[in-house]
């Protein structure tokens, strides 16, 4: 495989293949901001022939027995493993992300479809003694049928094999819309399952107007269910719209997460994870930690330590050595992050660092660290998804758990104390679907992922992301 920056073809049944139309969108590298390449904007034909090959490969994958099904999904993370530094380039040039992040995040891609492989082998129904001795009532688990899949751009890989290994490892097909700012990794993963040897039509990949290919796809008759990663604002609409034609639907949705620094935290330690994971991937993550709510007592100490690791971080392209904060993904994303800033100033805070782009070309924007946020500023109400930390002291943990608790979001949380009590508080009252105490977030493919209120629903992790891909079914039996 070449790391040059390739167009992007569509996915359809085994097919790599340009837009009926020919129309294309171009690709931008972020640290550059020139075009690097182009990506097949499809039409409603194409979708349509996009629908026809998974509806088929559904009925083929089906049939094929867990044993293959998990055989097949190896051979293709083999394949991943073997092609990831390769992936991990074109990763880079598309997004942005540091070189080693990106390598990691293919990585940890193989690893989540490999245990999602062996999940599948344990779908198992059961038996239920039935009130007439005579009968044999079983309760048994199908697959659910072909799903939609709309994945974001700022893990561009890692978004889709939450989704594509609980639907494969299910026997469902795999019809996935993924981004068209960083087509180029979604389509050099799915081709290691094409070069697996998956039949046809069991996974398909797609791009073009979002609006539009979700609009024809979630109310098709073929999808049967719909899983989507990104805003709160764009989920809410595909869930309604998934309602309106009673479709199963998994919404991995935004976040605001807080990080509580009590009175007795390892101040060190606290600000060794929650900044690790405050800057990774620039801060475009949906558990990316937002609100420091910390003791009083421990706040200057957190806030010098803070900003002399968010000042240690070499800003700069992906692919040049040693860098390990890349630009933010998307042009967009810089005019949000320099708003989020101007909004907090005008409200009173104080920048400790950072607080505006660096450079001009490329979507450069410096770590930044902001205290005495007031309540009322956006970037203690919405989503920043940038390099920005803010900063509130607290007295009692029960306020900070309350302003844990305040917004509509219910993602990701953090907390570092010492005690058992707080643990325990803290673990019972904070309101997110993930809490992580005492160390960064560990998101394995084993534990569930997914939020709570705002923030979604469903789980994309354990054994609770595979019942999402499948249908119940009830037989009772009389021998005659
Ligand atoms: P956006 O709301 O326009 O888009 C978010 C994602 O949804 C993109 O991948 C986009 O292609 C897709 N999308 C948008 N409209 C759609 C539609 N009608 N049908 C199907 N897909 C659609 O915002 P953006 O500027 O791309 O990203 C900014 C915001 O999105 C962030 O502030 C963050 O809140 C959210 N986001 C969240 C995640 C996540 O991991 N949860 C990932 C990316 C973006």
């Amino acid at each position: 495989m070449t790391t040059t920056y390739p167009s992007t073809q569509l996915l359809i049944a085994n097919q790599w293949v340009d837009a009926a139309s020919g129309k294309t969108i171009d690709v931008r590298n972020p640290a550059t901001g020139q075009v690097i390449g182009t990506v097949a904007h499809a039409g409603i034909d194409d979708l349509e022939r996009a629908l026809a090959a998974a509806q088929k490969g559904f009925e083929t994958w089906r049939d094929t027995s867990v044993y293959e099904r998990a055989a097949l999904m190896r051979r293709a993370t083999t394949l991943l493993r073997e092609r990831a530094g390769d992936i991990a380039r074109l990763l880079t040039q598309e997004q942005g992300k540091p070189l080693a992040e990106a390598k990691g995040e293919i990585l940890a891609g193989a690893d989540i479809l490999d245990w999602f492989a062996e999940e599948g082998r344990r779908v198992y129904g059961r038996l239920v003694p039935g009130r007439n001795l005579a009968a044999q009532q079983m309760v048994i688990k199908e697959p659910v049928g072909p799903v939609a899949a709309f994945t974001p751009w700022n893990f561009p890989v890692n978004q889709i094999v939450r989704k594509m290994g609980a639907a494969l490892a299910t026997g469902c097909s795999f019809l996935c819309k993924a981004p068209e700012e960083t087509p180029a990794a979604p389509a050099a993963l799915l081709r290691c399952f094409v070069d697996a040897g998956l039949p046809p039509g069991v996974v398909g990949l797609v791009f073009g107007d979002p609006a539009e290919i979700s609009g024809h796809l979630i109310p098709h008759p073929v999808i049967r269910k719909v899983t989507f990663t990104g805003s709160t604002a764009v989920g809410k609409q595909l869930a309604a719209l998934a309602g309106r034609h009673m479709k199963r639907v998994t919404m991995e949705l935004g976040g605001h997460a807080p990080v509580i620094v009590a009175e007795d935290a390892d101040v060190a330690l606290a600000v060794k994870a929650a900044g690790a994971a405050k800057f990774r991937n620039a801060g475009q993550v949906c558990i990316s930690p937002t609100r420091f709510l910390v003791h009083s007592s421990l706040v200057e100490d957190f806030s010098r330590a803070l900003t002399s690791h968010a000042q240690g971080l070499k800003l700069g392209d992906g692919l040049a050595e040693g860098t390990t904060l890349g630009p933010l993904a998307n042009a967009r994303r810089v005019t949000a992050m320099a708003q989020v800033v101007k909004d907090a100033v005008e409200h009173g805070a104080e920048i400790l660092t950072g607080g505006e782009r660096v450079g001009e070309a490329g979507n450069f924007f410096a770590p930044t660290i902001i205290r005495q946020v007031p309540l009322e500023a956006d970037l203690f109400n919405n989503e920043p998804f940038g390099p920005i930390a803010g900063i509130r002291a607290f007295d009692r943990l029960e306020d900070a758990i309350a302003e844990a608790n305040r917004l509509p979001y219910g993602l990701a949380a953090y907390a570092f104390t010492r005690s058992f009590k707080n643990v325990q508080l803290l673990a019972n009252r904070v309101e997110a679907g993930m809490v992580w105490i005492n160390q960064p977030a560990t998101p394995s493919a084993e534990l569930p992922f997914g939020g709570i209120k705002d923030s979604g629903y469903g789980t994309e992790g354990g054994p609770e992301a595979m019942e999402a891909y499948l249908n119940t079914k009830a037989v009772s039996v009389v021998g005659v």
